[in-house]
């Protein structure tokens, strides 16, 4: 299966991303995830994009095409995959279907997370993850269990990422309006395109997706 998870930050692209993963034997791409490891290691790529990602720009197309094409030929997407935070632009997208086109493959779905604007806001600045498995929480949304231990791993040490401030969550979203948001007539157009309510509670909106994968 090859799906496609869209919508404004916050939405739960991620969170619902890993649970399809491991539900439907996919692996989750995500080029936001991709670009923070660049960042972190320093690469040329990384130093590009630090400062973009910082203001809550969108990264240049023809770096992330780059990125993206090469990580959906690694063996483990082969069986299938979520896209996660791409296509962001509408060249992206005809980027995309160009790629898939020319490896024969075809998109099974196309999956949008409706979610308020001023939501968005509060679920981003609570947002954090452990550092050293990566498992994403929510202050209120969704804490540990423990307070300062890790669900999955134990783990007490605790991350927020830098873009995830409340003044460039505003920007972030003009970006989804802007550039992101006419993705959705452009999948409705050819056909395969889903809206799910992304304001539900986590588990709603699993369900949710479940049943229209199902
Ligand atoms: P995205 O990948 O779309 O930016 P995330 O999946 O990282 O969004 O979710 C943003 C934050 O909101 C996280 O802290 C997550 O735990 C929380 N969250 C995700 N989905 C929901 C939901 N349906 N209701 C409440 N909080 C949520
Ligand atoms: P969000 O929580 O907003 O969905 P992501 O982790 O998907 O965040 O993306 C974080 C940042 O990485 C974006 O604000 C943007 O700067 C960059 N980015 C990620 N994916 C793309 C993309 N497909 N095109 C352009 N920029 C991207
Ligand atoms: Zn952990």
């Amino acid at each position: 299966m090859y799906l496609v998870l869209f919508g404004p930050p916050g939405a739960g692209k991620g969170t619902q991303a890993k649970r399809l993963e491991a539900a439907y034997h996919l692996v989750q791409l995500s080029t936001g995830d991709m670009l923070r490891a660049e960042v972190a290691s320093g690469s040329t790529l990384g130093i590009k994009v630090k400062d973009i990602m910082k203001a809550g720009e969108l990264v240049p197309d023809a770096l992330i095409v780059d990125m993206i094409s090469g990580r959906i030929d690694a063996a483990d997407a082969k069986a299938g995959f979520i896209l996660d935070g791409f296509p962001r632009t509408i060249p992206q997208a005809r980027a995309l279907d160009a790629m898939l086109e020319g490896k024969g493959l075809k998109l099974n779905r196309v999956i949008e997370l409706r979610a308020d604007d001023e939501a968005m806001v509060e679920r981003i600045t609570g947002r954090f993850s452990c550092v050293s498995c990566g498992a994403n929480y929510h202050e209120k949304f969704n804490p540990t269990k423990v307070a300062g231990v890790c669900d999955a791993c134990g783990g007490a040490r605790f991350d927020r990422r830098a873009d995830d401030t409340a003044e460039t969550v505003r920007a972030r979203l003009q970006a989804y309006h802007d550039q992101t948001a006419p993705l959705i007539s452009y999948f409705e157009k050819k056909g395969n395109l889903l809206s799910i309510d992304g304001m539900a509670a986590i588990d709603d909106v699993t369900r949710q997706l479940r049943e229209v994968l199902d």
